[in-house]
């Protein structure tokens, strides 16, 4: 049985001549390193978000790790987050010194349950991260008011929900800054690694400029707070640019993706995805729930059809993050989902015809159980 091409092949063949042009563009510029295209993505970025500014960065989690640095987030201070994430998330907390506090997960969005932030906050919290998941965002107003109430600024990851809105409004415009992964297979992905942290605060954007340049004033090149080369490659930036043009189609296409497979399922014992109020979901994985998801899994390997699993083991059960000190049992809504959720294919190129095939083979396994 043929296995289905995942990632970005079928895309580039659709779009190969552009990308190839952006890498020719970069290497007759003249300039490799933070030129014209990193300084045009930014600014074409920023726009797309109605933001001020934006600062590409070498990955989506030195976006994180640059955000919470320039917002004042160091050593000893308490980040509260969500363990159901890409660990990621949780690794960038902990890369500067800082302590993840998670709070639980909502049991249908699986996105955090921001009714259990203020019990979770302390004297030494110092920033809100809630992880816009799976495409979708975290409820915000609460979370907003939260923040205010305690003086808390809020980081949004948002590396899985580039263009996904809230009540209208597009996230990563609604935190003090937000963070952007552009890994390949993210909504919008670049053709390697690359990361952004946008914000509309002058002087988050000046940290965020010096931290990702050694930490070094330009003018005089002199080290003022130590930071790291964390710069945005110019040819991922070109690309980026490009595919920033086609983002609002690749959003549609996977809508379709996830309208059919919502369809195909409806009335069976798969639970497709439960969308919170006032969302508009990017579907940057497609999330379904069934009681012996493993059994599921297996079925389908023979037929060449391999399934992920976002995420099997929630953050703090993972053996890194024993120091932590979170037990079994301390977030259970969240590791109730781990046993049970799975993700069907979903990415803007999947074909009509290799969809209906995969949605044909899941059926019949559904009808076997
Ligand atoms: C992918 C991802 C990251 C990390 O991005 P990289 O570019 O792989 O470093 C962080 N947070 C979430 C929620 C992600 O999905």
């Amino acid at each position: 049985m043929a296995q289905y091409v995942w990632g970005y092949l079928p895309e580039y063949e659709k779009e190969r001549d552009d990308i190839l042009d952006a890498v020719d563009t970069v290497f007759r510029s003249g300039k490799l390193v933070l030129g014209p295209s990193v300084k045009a993505f930014e600014q074409e970025f920023a726009a797309y978000h109605g933001v001020e500014h934006c600062v590409g960065v070498d990955n989506g989690t030195n976006a994180i790790v640059l955000g919470l640095r320039a917002l004042g987030v160091g050593a000893g201070d308490e980040v509260i987050t969500v363990s159901n994430t890409a660990a990621p998330t949780v690794l960038a907390i902990d890369q500067i010194g800082a302590v993840p506090v998670f709070v639980d997960v909502h049991p249908e969005t699986y996105l955090m349950n921001v009714e259990q932030v203020e019990a979770a906050i302390t004297e030494r919290t110092r920033c809100l991260l809630p992880v816009h998941l799976y495409g979708q965002c975290v409820d915000m107003a609460p979370l907003e008011e939260i923040a205010a109430k305690h003086g808390l600024p809020i980081l949004e990851d948002c590396a899985q929900a580039h263009g996904a809105r809230h009540y209208g409004r597009i996230a990563g415009s609604m935190g003090k800054a937000a963070s952007f992964s552009f890994y390949p297979t993210k909504v919008l992905g670049a053709y390697g690694d690359g990361g952004a942290t946008i914000t509309s605060d002058d002087e988050t954007e000046a940290n965020l400029r010096r931290l990702r340049y050694y930490g070094m004033e330009k003018v005089y090149y002199v080290v003022s707070t130590p930071g790291y080369n964390s710069r945005l490659d110019e040819v991922q930036a070109e690309i980026l640019r490009r595919k920033l043009t086609r983002l609002d189609d690749y959003i549609a296409r996977r809508r379709v993706i996830a309208e059919r497979y919502a369809e195909a399922f409806e009335g069976t014992d798969l639970i497709t995805p439960a969308l919170a109020p006032g969302n508009d979901h990017v579907y940057y994985v497609y999330v379904v729930r069934h009681q012996v998801r493993d059994r599921v899994i297996e079925a389908l390997k023979p037929e060449g059809i391999e399934l992920n699993i976002s995420y099997p083991w929630p953050v703090h059960t993972q053996s890194g993050f024993a120091k932590l000190g979170y037990r079994e049992g301390s977030l259970p809504v969240t590791e109730a989902a781990a046993h049970e959720i799975f993700s069907l294919p979903m990415y803007a190129s999947l074909s009509d015809v290799d969809q209906e095939r995969i949605v044909e083979k899941v059926q019949n396994v559904l009808a076997k159980l």
